[in-house]
């Protein structure tokens, strides 16, 4: 998986980013809203987690040791999984 993802790409491939912080006890996790980034850089700039994760912040604790999770944003239809976790 050499590809670089957009955040034009993201939203295109439904793909849901966690911001989870690195900072014990914190480990704070929020969704990031792709749309609203894609809006502040444009839809072209790189989404890859070493281009933009020095850019973010906990929004709890305010540490910047801030790790991205990258996830297919898979809704299930009509076999009603339930989400674990
Ligand atoms: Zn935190």
């Amino acid at each position: 998986m050499a590809k670089g993802w957009t955040f034009q790409s993201l939203i295109d491939e439904q793909m849901a980013v966690t911001a989870h912080c690195q900072t014990a006890p914190c480990h704070h996790r929020q969704v990031l809203d792709l749309v609203k980034l894609r809006d502040r850089f444009g839809p072209d700039a790189p989404a890859m987690e070493w281009d933009f994760k020095s850019k973010l912040k906990c929004s709890r604790c305010g540490g910047n040791k801030v790790g991205l999770i990258y996830t297919p944003d898979t809704s299930p239809t009509g076999y009603g999984k339930a989400k674990g976790g």
